[in-house]
């Protein structure tokens, strides 16, 4: 029996690129040979986050959507082909050499929209990075992905980040443009 929603409850949330069954399935492949035996990031919750909204309010979300509804989302090609680590996290990621303009761009696009409904980023400058295992004790791997993802980029999503012991820990809600 599924819970009743509360409308009141704020909700823990998040905008992101979501890759598409074949990119997902790209980069599991990738997280799987460079984690080996290491515990990684399951392959449907694979993500790259662009903004960190936090715990959000009904009301608040509606401010949100409603200045994102015109979003200019322009397409981009994201390759995926370094590894990255951050020693303090430990944190095993993947990212590009060449992370396109465009894509700080439409961050910082979201940043101008989201502040004038009363959002402050807590975050620090954003680091473009799909994280491929966390608390990762493994060797590091030095060499560069054997093949480069070529990942087409046309829309964020809005997510929904739901904690442990429930199932679902991460539910897109919406895309912008909108999908129809
Ligand atoms: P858990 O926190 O339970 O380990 P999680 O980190 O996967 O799970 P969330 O904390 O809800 O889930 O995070 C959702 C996404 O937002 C992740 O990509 C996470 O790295 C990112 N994120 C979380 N907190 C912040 C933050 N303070 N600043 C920037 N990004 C964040
Ligand atoms: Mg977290």
């Amino acid at each position: 029996m599924s819970l009743p929603v509360n409308p009141e409850k704020p909700r823990r949330l998040f905008l992101a690129l979501w890759p598409e069954a074949q990119e997902r399935q790209s980069i599991a492949r990738l997280a799987a040979r460079a984690t080996g035996r290491q515990r990684r990031i399951a392959d449907d919750l694979l993500h790259l986050t662009l903004v960190f909204l936090g715990k959000t309010p009904a009301d608040r979300l509606a401010a949100y959507e409603a200045a994102l509804a015109d979003l200019p989302v322009p397409e981009m090609e994201l390759v995926l082909d370094r590894y990255g680590y951050w020693p303090q996290s430990r944190i095993l990621w993947l990212g590009s050499s060449h992370t396109p303009p465009e894509l700080y761009e439409l961050v910082a696009e979201l940043h101008r929209r989201l502040r004038d409904c009363g959002f402050a980023p807590e975050e620090p400058a954003f680091r473009a990075h799909v994280t491929l295992a966390r608390r990762f004790s493994g060797p590091v791997p030095t060499e560069l992905p054997p093949v480069p993802i070529r990942w087409r980029v046309n829309e964020v999503a809005l997510v929904e980040s739901t904690p442990p012991p429930r199932i679902a820990h991460y539910e897109v809600l919406r895309y912008w443009p909108e999908r129809r």
